[in-house]
């Protein structure tokens, strides 16, 4: 029998960016889930707005330089005009964003909630599954392991963890989950639950 249980990540903030603040020389700044526009000679500059974490003074992200209005996505536009939140993170979060702007972003400082209905892995084995399946729900990409998910959701102790990772418990996408591997939006995770039991009871 297989049982399958949902990880779901739900992200709380987005991520500081490390950079030197000219004023105060402190070096963490925060998003402010704002844009900031403006029109020249019918071209268009969008960035994002930044603040410092400690004297509240302001970076601008370049998000559109010197862009003409009627290359830019109507819909996209009115985001920006609108401060669309969702539009911000997405942009917070982007790989692409911190490229081009040289800054270096601390996905460690982004807090999550793990939503989940998966037992603990000592209730597990009191189960008769041969199979558990752990899907995991993560829309936004900040560089975690699917380790430190499945230790947060199933209550194990790193040393747990490690030993069932090396002795080849879980399988994601058909190869052997490595300590490394990263998290991906609607990831299955499969263990092995026969297996798992008979080296318990070892
Ligand atoms: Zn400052």
């Amino acid at each position: 029998m297989t049982h399958e249980y949902i990880l779901e990540v739900q992200v709380k903030n987005t991520p500081i960016i490390k950079k030197k603040c000219n004023r105060c020389g402190n070096s963490r700044f925060y998003c402010s889930d704002k844009f900031r526009m403006n029109a020249q000679k019918k071209s268009l500059d969008i960035w994002l707005i930044y603040k410092c974490s400690a004297c509240d003074s302001t970076y601008n992200a370049t998000i559109l330089s010197r862009t003409k209005p009627e290359n830019i996505n109507k819909d996209l536009l009115t985001m920006f005009m609108e401060n669309d939140i969702r539009t911000a993170w997405k942009y917070a979060f982007s790989i692409e964003l911190a490229k081009i702007n040289h800054m270096e972003v601390d996905y460690t400082s982004v807090q999550y909630d793990l939503i989940t209905d998966a037992p603990s892995m000592a209730k597990l084995l009191t189960y008769s599954s041969d199979q558990v399946v752990l899907k995991i729900q993560y829309p936004i990409d900040f560089n975690l392991k699917v380790a430190t998910l499945i230790k947060k959701a199933l209550n194990l102790s790193t040393n747990q963890l490690t030993k069932l990772i090396d002795d080849g418990m879980f399988t994601i996408d058909s190869k052997l989950l490595q300590k490394k591997d990263k998290a991906r939006n609607g990831q299955l995770v499969k263990i092995n639950m026969q297996m798992v039991r008979a080296l318990s009871n070892m």
